[in-house]
């Protein structure tokens, strides 16, 4: 941890990651983009952004991240993925590519790209009562969907129609839907309260 206020990794490998960096600069929070096992060993919390999981999986072990990433979500590293970060965290996906692989973490199951392709993209409010008490703005992008939760996991939104958009499982945080992108910033504000509240608990 450096100095006093959390310092959080942004993952780089792929994906929307300035759009992150840029709400973490919004909310005033230290920001570092990970590559690197050294790199992801210096942060308090982490952000898997919005990409292609395909493509980030594949990266994650051609870097020698995957391992290093597995056992800080094991020893309760606060992790926040949006979209393909959400593919990445969850257990188990109904429509993984023949080789695809996540890191887990969220015992749900995921299928990708559940709302069609980019043209069926869209942007709508979400009220997640647990997080901000004002509609946070979600832009869905080929956005995957929770179908499955185990005991454990808490619903933080729905779609009006009740399918699952985001979720929480201890300091694991997986949304389908791009806040970043909408330049909301209620979701990673919580995200930061639980990586503020893990490094309190260790220097308590
Ligand atoms: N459909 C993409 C995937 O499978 C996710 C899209 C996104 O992150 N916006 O990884």
């Amino acid at each position: 941890m450096a100095g006093s206020s959390p310092l959080i990794g942004v993952l780089a490998l792929q994906g929307d990651v300035r759009e992150h960096e840029l709400v973490l600069d919004a909310l005033g929070v230290a920001h570092v983009a990970v590559r690197t096992p050294a790199e992801l060993a210096e942060v308090d919390g982490l952000i898997i952004p919005g990409g292609e999981s395909t493509v980030i999986d594949k990266l994650t072990r051609i870097f020698g991240m995957r391992e290093p990433l597995r056992a800080r979500i094991a020893a309760g590293m606060p992790v926040f993925g949006t979209c393909a970060g959400l593919i990445m965290l969850s257990n188990r996906l109904s429509d993984a590519t023949h080789d695809q692989q996540t890191l887990g973490g969220l015992d749900v199951t995921v299928r990708r790209n559940a709302f069609g392709s980019q043209v069926e993209s869209f942007e709508t409010t979400l009220h997640a009562p647990d997080v901000t008490d004002d509609g946070v703005a979600a832009s869905f992008i080929r956005a995957p969907l929770v179908e499955e939760v185990g005991p454990d996991v808490r619903v933080l939104a729905t779609l009006d129609d009740g399918r699952i958009v985001a979720v929480q499982q201890g300091n694991i945080l997986g949304i389908s839907f791009h806040p970043e992108i909408s330049g909301d910033l209620a979701f990673h504000n919580y995200f930061v309260g639980l990586v503020a509240d893990a490094v309190s608990s260790v220097h308590a």
